[in-house]
């Protein structure tokens, strides 16, 4: 059975798309069937995974709206033939574009709204090993939907101050979807990323999140990298585009913990 994974953080740009994407190039990369979904209009989850945004036939949109199913309206992940030469693993991608931002509106007559994603994912899960959903930096109808379909939360953080702040407010949702909504809901673990261990702060704050929340916190930290940055502007996750940089590695390793952490359990 595939476990499905959000990638959420109210936060704006803390690194949830970057993560969804290394992540689906790594575990991918390590022999495991991976389904990206994209729930964010912003669309970057899937341009990053080199398809184009605005020459979706279909979209999660249309999956959401009950238009189309997963097997219609996904597709796969392209590398070039830079990448291609590499023989990096692709991955299937259900991609977002603006339309999306009206489906906020178009969900609230339909019934089951909050659960629209989670009954579409139904029909496809025994192809996938892990599902990958990249939420957006908002606590809206599209975020819920990715909460009521998934077994997890992986949440992306950067060590400073202000990050502990917003995580009471996620961790307050996280617990109200699971009371009312999605009682597999569960975090999966907080995610440090951009990391930089010569920033005091930044050492300070990650010491806190491991007194706080323990083996919660994932042993795998992320770096920040520049090709990381660097890697989307070409359609490619950073994996993908120079599987040896430091971000890169780490997003393997990250895979790995993340596969061992639900071997085990
Ligand atoms: P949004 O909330 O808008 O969806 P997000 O949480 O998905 O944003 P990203 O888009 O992944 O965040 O990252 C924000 C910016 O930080 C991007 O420019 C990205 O390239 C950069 N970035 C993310 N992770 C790293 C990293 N480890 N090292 C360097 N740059 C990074
Ligand atoms: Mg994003």
């Amino acid at each position: 059975m595939a476990h499905i994974f959000c990638i959420a953080n109210q936060k704006g740009g803390v690194g949830k798309t970057t993560t969804t994407i290394n992540l689906a190039a790594a575990l991918a990369a390590i022999g495991q069937r991976v389904l990206l979904i994209d729930l964010d209009p912003q669309g970057n989850a899937t341009m990053g995974s080199g398809v184009d945004k605005r020459q979706l036939a279909f979209s999660v949109y249309d999956v959401l709206l009950g238009e189309n199913s997963i097997a219609q309206a996904r597709t796969r992940s392209r590398w070039g033939e830079a990448a291609a030469r590499q023989d990096m693993p692709t991955y299937d991608v259900l991609g977002a574009n603006r339309d999306l931002a009206g489906a906020e509106v178009e969900l609230v007559n339909l019934e089951q709204r909050e659960k629209r994603l989670k009954n579409a994912i139904a029909e496809s899960i025994h192809e996938y090993d892990i599902v990958l959903i990249d939420c957006p930096p908002s606590l809206s109808m599209l975020t819920l939907n990715g909460l009521c379909a998934a077994h997890g939360v992986i949440v992306p953080m950067q060590c400073e101050y202000f990050a502990l702040e917003g995580l009471t407010d996620l961790v307050n949702t996280i617990k109200q979807v699971h009371a009312n909504l999605n009682k597999d809901l569960k975090i999966i673990g907080l995610l440090r990323v951009m990391f930089d261990p010569r920033i005091t702060l930044q050492q300070q704050v990650s010491d806190q999140l491991k007194s706080h929340f323990g083996d919660k916190v994932f042993n795998t930290l992320i770096p920040r990298n520049v090709r990381l940055a660097e890697a989307p502007s070409y359609g490619l996750p950073g994996v993908v585009f120079d599987p040896s940089a430091k971000g890169s590695q780490a997003f393997i390793d990250f895979a790995k913990e993340l596969v061992h952490r639900f071997q085990s359990t």
